[in-house]
């Protein structure tokens, strides 16, 4: 058992740990049948968005044309590693506000290519807002900008809209991004020396991590031995982060491990290209989100309000504030980053999995060897079958939040980040700076300081304009 201190702070995490991401109330009998009609349908099954090329767009909207995009004063500017939900608003707050800035990386580029092709967001449309310091960069407000229908919590929002909003948002109130990746980051004379893939190396008075869950997937141990070189997509064992376009696996056998979002998307997605999944889950029962009732009577939004991360009190606190969250006995901190918000499938997904993919739950795998036939063979405890004999293995094992693999941070840098107690994360200050002074983190990686919050995108604001404050009100003076 955890031991928290205060007993505010242990039912703060039980509430959370009893809810899962965007419930919103009861059932509602004509939110299934309107599911299939209202997700988004001129754009759910269009092609992906166009890739970035090298973004750097010229300058179309919001943004101060005072601002600079490098440097301020002739000064080294902050570096953003990172152009994803995270990485894109800490810029747009940090332009805004006049500071130096160069943004790297693909914008938008993990829901381009880390996510399978055909998946939704989990998360609801108001959740789902990236922040600039000004109003109109709301996703409503790039729904509108397009003339495509509101979305509401029975729309959920296809990843290709997502991507396209993040590259709109990145035009309007970011400007230039380099599409370069940035391959190392180490201690220099002007705080930083960043050395860009290329071969450019440029002096930064400030890094801001934004990197997101690159790098961090996390297959378990017993698949690593039929995978010596690594899980890889065309190999027995592969990771879900790796995938793109699951059709490939059509008529193969595929056992699915996990039961998350994420395994539980890449079934139906499995299924409906023709391939024969099977989903492993360790759990006694899979876990779904309720139908979301946009009606809801006073009295149940008084017990149950409304928040990014669901509905309740207590999601409500740990939504609204991070900050509170993070002063919190560190016990209690790790039981809510362990605990809140388990493994559940959304609502929406349910009429494609259940009675369609064959679901074992209970079960675990012990270990897996390959078979004569190029395939694998699975040893599994719990009830049915103790074997299983699939083709292909696909881990929607999560990731762990680890700095030391984020290879691109050189090891000097790494020893001297303070962790976040009991686990392998950064300990931030309350405006995301590391105990390296104007080395700051953001996205994912936060999350064991500032709670669940910051697994999503409702977190971004939050983060954004606590590290735009900081650096903008005297972090940068020598
Ligand atoms: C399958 C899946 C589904 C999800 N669904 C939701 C959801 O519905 N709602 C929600 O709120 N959250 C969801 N999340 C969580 C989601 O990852 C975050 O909310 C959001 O993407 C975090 O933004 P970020 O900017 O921190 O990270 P990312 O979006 O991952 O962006 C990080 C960027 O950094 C880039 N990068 C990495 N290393 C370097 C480098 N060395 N140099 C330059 N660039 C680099 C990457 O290419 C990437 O583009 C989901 C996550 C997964 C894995």
């Amino acid at each position: 058992m955890v031991n928290c201190r205060s007993s505010s702070a242990k039912s703060l995490v039980d509430g959370c740990v009893a809810g899962t991401l965007v419930h919103r109330g009861g059932e509602n009998p004509e939110a299934g049948k309107r599911f299939r009609a209202q997700c988004c349908p001129r754009s759910g099954t269009g092609a992906r968005p166009s890739r970035g090329k090298h973004v750097t767009q010229p300058w179309s909207g919001q943004r101060d044309r005072r601002a600079p995009l490098a440097a301020k004063g002739g000064r080294s500017p902050v570096v953003v590693i990172g152009a994803g939900p995270y990485g894109l608003s800490v810029a747009a707050h940090l332009r805004a506000q006049g500071v130096g800035v160069r943004v790297f990386g693909e914008v938008m580029g993990s829901w381009r290519h880390a996510m399978a092709t055909g998946m939704f967001l989990k998360s609801t449309p108001d959740a789902t807002d990236l922040s600039a310091p000004v109003a109109g960069a709301r996703l409503a407000d790039y729904c509108r900008a397009q003339g495509q229908d509101e979305l509401t919590e029975l729309t959920p929002i296809p990843c290709t809209i997502f991507v396209a909003y993040g590259q709109w948002f990145a035009d309007r109130y970011v400007g230039e991004v380099e599409q370069s990746r940035i391959t190392s980051v180490e201690r220099g004379p002007a705080g930083f020396v960043v050395h860009v893939e290329g071969g450019e190396e440029l002096a930064a008075q400030a890094v801001v991590v934004a990197t997101g869950l690159s790098g961090l997937a996390h297959v378990p141990e017993q698949f690593r031995a039929v995978t010596p070189a690594g899980p890889h997509p065309d190999g027995l064992v592969s990771h879900t982060s790796q995938h793109q376009d699951l059709a490939r696996y059509a008529g193969q056998r595929v056992a699915v491990i996990g039961g998350g979002q994420s395994a539980l998307e890449s079934a139906a997605l499995l299924h409906e290209a023709r391939a024969i999944p099977t989903v492993l889950v360790r759990e006694s029962r899979v876990l779904w989100g309720e139908l979301p009732r946009l009606e809801r009577p006073l009295p149940h939004r008084v017990v149950w309000p409304s928040a990014a991360l669901g509905t309740g009190w207590s999601l409500l606190a740990v939504s609204r504030a991070p900050g509170a969250v993070r002063r919190l006995p560190a016990a209690a901190r790790m039981y809510l980053f362990r605990r809140a918000l388990g493994p559940s499938g959304g609502w929406w997904l349910r009429e494609r999995v259940e009675g369609i993919v064959p679901v074992r739950t209970g079960c675990s795998v012990e270990g897996v060897e390959a078979d004569r036939s190029g395939g694998a063979l699975l040893r599994l405890s719990g009830p049915g079958p103790d074997v299983l004999s699939v083709d292909h293995v696909l881990a929607a094992t999560g990731y762990r939040l680890d700095l030391e693999r984020l290879p691109f941070l050189a090891a000097s840098l790494r020893r001297e980040v303070r962790r976040a107690g009991g686990s392998a994360a950064p300990y931030l200050s309350a405006s995301f700076e590391s105990s390296v002074p104007r080395l700051y983190f953001t996205g994912s990686l936060t999350a064991p300081c500032f709670g669940p919050v910051m697994r999503f995108v409702a977190g971004t604001a939050f983060a954004a304009t606590r590290i735009s404050r900081h650096l903008s009100r005297g972090a940068l003076r020598p």
